[in-house]
């Protein structure tokens, strides 16, 4: 279980409810499409909302305004992660083999035991075989009764045509900065997820995991990688000439299963700063000249992509030059 989703429990997600509520309105209705597609980018609450929606399809006194009551034995069970007729795939990240799928399909099969539906959840549906695939095509092809199955994906394009054309597919849009900075603010002040001080909650930082509010958060919890604020922290370190207490070899290293990522924000970061530069027509020649580590960086980034390239001798590098370039006696 990852931070972001805790985060979304103790602090709901609404910009999605929408479309939760158009989707559950139609079930209501006797009108919604039995194989559901969610797409839209990483790390913006599809999954979230996947299950708030077999929530909505499994309770068994769904509000007027179409959400779960959230008091009916249905929903207690789902609270408590045992309802017996949901079903949520849990996949080791690589592939979704095709015994898994069958195991699902199997437990589908079976009547309901709770509610009159049934709902299986497939996260990161752009991991399934072609075999696994063409298991699932069968059940989308030929659904029992009151089966809902949630594909969510970020990669669509990876997905079988033949899949892709027997879903409803629903686009999920990445939130406004606003809506995202504002839920961000909220599950901060809610404490329940102790978030790091340090953690780095503005626009600058949202634009660093592509404007993804539940990539920030889940990025506070990975001990030893990358996060953006680490990152800010050490450029800052560098360039303050504090940079003896960095150890630019050990952070490499560490940081070197990232290194696309890092540069890509060392680049930015060139990039704001030499545009800030020019604006404040700051550019002296004792000024580090951004527009040159810029250019560094844009060759860092050719080359970290080719196969061979030793990556932690590459970060060591351009964080050397970085230091070279920003610290030195004036
Ligand atoms: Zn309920």
């Amino acid at each position: 279980m990852t931070l972001s989703v805790d985060a979304s429990q103790a602090v709901k997600i609404d910009w999605f409810a929408d479309t939760l509520s158009e989707l559950a309105s139609r079930a209501q209705r006797q009108r919604l499409h039995h194989g559901l597609l969610f797409i839209g980018q990483r790390g913006i609450g599809k999954q979230v909302s996947a299950h708030e929606m077999a929530g909505r399809l499994l309770c068994k006194q769904v509000r007027s305004d179409n959400t779960a009551c959230g008091a009916c034995q249905s929903c207690d069970l789902m609270q408590a992660g045992s309802h017996p007729d949901f079903y949520w795939l849990t996949t080791d990240k690589t592939q979704i083999g095709v015994d898994l799928i069958r195991s699902a399909i199997q437990s589908l099969s079976s009547k309901a035991q709770l509610s009159h539906n049934k709902v299986l959840i497939i996260p990161d549906a752009h991991l399934l075989s072609d075999a696994a695939a063409n298991a699932l095509l069968k059940t989308l092809e030929e659904p029992t009764p009151s089966t809902f199955i949630i594909l969510v994906t970020h990669q669509h394009n990876r997905l079988l045509p033949t899949i892709l054309s027997r879903c409803e597919k629903v686009i999920f849009n990445t939130p406004t900065t606003a809506e995202s900075l504002d839920w961000l603010a909220k599950v901060r002040q809610d404490d329940a997820m102790s978030l790091p001080q340090d953690l780095l909650i503005d626009e600058r930082s949202l634009a660093a995991y592509g404007g993804a509010p539940l990539l920030l958060l889940d990025s506070a919890e990975a001990q030893n990688a990358i996060t953006f604020t680490r990152f800010i922290d050490t450029l800052k370190s560098i360039e303050s000439g504090q940079s003896a207490e960095v150890d630019l070899l050990d952070v490499s290293t560490r940081w070197q299963n990232d290194a696309e990522q890092v540069i890509i924000w060392l680049q930015r970061y060139c990039h704001q700063q030499a545009r800030q530069q020019s604006r404040d027509s700051l550019a002296t020649d004792t000024d580090t000249d951004y527009w040159q580590l810029y250019t560094q960086t844009t060759q860092a980034a050719q080359k970290v992509r080719h196969a061979g390239t030793n990556k932690s001798m590459l970060l060591f590098e351009l964080f050397n030059t970085f230091r070279e370039a920003t610290h030195y006696v004036r």
